[in-house]
């Protein structure tokens, strides 16, 4: 038996398709384009690609997007004076700090200062707390919910109830919200993290494992039930002769696919679906900011 690979690519560029639809339906109703501001502060390498594809994915589904770039010196009260203006300036739908932010800067300040209306990130407490209590948000962290999605496209019709997952990670920006998702659909999750004894006896039983830790190829054989489906989150760049390095997940994707059912590649798994849910979180503010309705994109996908 071989795993499937679960395409990310193809996943995302449906999900992408479905949300130009919607941007182009909010058009129609409001004389405008949904909006979305990136505020990127300094000039980190990775950061500044990221925005880069953010950028141009929002363009090519139709939204109207700009990158503010601030300098490597601004201070946490120009940030926050620049977030104040973005949240009171009606035609800003969504607002995004590009993290992660100089070490002068408390993010958590940052994000409580974002309009929870306009959090297309899904960090700000107030989103955080309705995704926890089971209120409901539209907008949720961005990777976690991607990663939601493609697990359901592994499972096709059957549903996530009953089945037990394990997330291996406990950040605010990927574990945590994601086991707050896969609870709400009714999986039975355990979360494992830096402290955890014998995580690999633990994702053994998970019908679902969802890597998210940031250590290269960290989960092998060892770790999969038979046909279980596999989410690699991790993004590693490792070391190559030729001194350029590559890039890898958390998870060894050569000795789990003998017996794993399913498992997303690195790159072209998580990260592409990441972008795509900004898109629709960014559309799903608009139409609600502004009375419009529309239907979640994400839906049915
Ligand atoms: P983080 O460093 O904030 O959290 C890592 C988590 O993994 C922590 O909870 C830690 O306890 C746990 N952990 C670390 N080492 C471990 C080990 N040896 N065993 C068990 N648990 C361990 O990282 P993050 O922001 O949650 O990101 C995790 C990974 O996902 C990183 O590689 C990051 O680059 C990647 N990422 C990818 C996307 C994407 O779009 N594909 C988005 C966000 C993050």
């Amino acid at each position: 038996m071989t795993a499937d690979l679960i395409d990310g690519k193809a996943l995302a560029a449906d999900l992408r398709a479905r949300v130009a639809d919607a941007a182009a339906a909010f058009e129609t109703a409001c004389g405008r384009k949904p909006c979305l501001r990136v505020l990127l502060v300094g000039d980190h390498p990775a950061s500044q690609a990221y925005v880069r594809s953010k950028e141009r994915a929002a363009h090519r589904s139709g939204l109207d997007s700009t990158v503010e770039r601030l300098s490597a010196e601004t201070g946490q009260a120009a940030l926050l004076a620049r977030i104040a203006a973005l949240n009171a300036d009606g035609g800003v739908d969504g607002i995004l700090v590009q993290l992660p932010l100089p070490a002068r800067i408390d993010p958590e300040a940052v994000i409580a200062a974002i309009d929870p209306a306009k959090d297309v990130d899904g960090f700000h407490p107030v989103n955080a707390g309705r995704l926890m209590t089971g209120l409901g948000t539209p907008l949720v962290p961005c990777t976690p919910y991607g990663c939601l999605l493609l697990i359901r496209k592994a499972l096709g019709t059957a549903s996530l109830a009953g089945r037990t997952a394990f997330v291996l990670g406990r950040s605010n920006i990927v574990g945590k919200p994601l086991a707050l998702l896969l609870l709400a659909a009714d999986a039975t999750v355990t979360i494992g993290h830096s402290r955890t004894a014998d995580p690999a006896c633990l994702a053994r039983r998970a019908d679902i494992l969802v890597a998210a830790a940031g250590r290269p190829h960290l989960v092998g054989a060892d770790w999969v039930k038979p046909g279980a489906v596999i989410i690699d989150v991790g993004i590693n760049r490792i070391p190559t002769e030729d001194g350029k390095g590559r890039l890898v997940g958390d998870v060894d994707i050569a000795s789990v696919r003998p017996i794993a059912g399913s498992v997303t590649p690195v790159p072209g798994g998580v990260g592409p679906m990441t972008i795509a849910v900004l898109l629709r979180n960014t559309v799903l503010a608009a139409a609600a900011r502004n009375g419009v309705s529309i239907a979640d994109p994400a839906e049915g996908l």
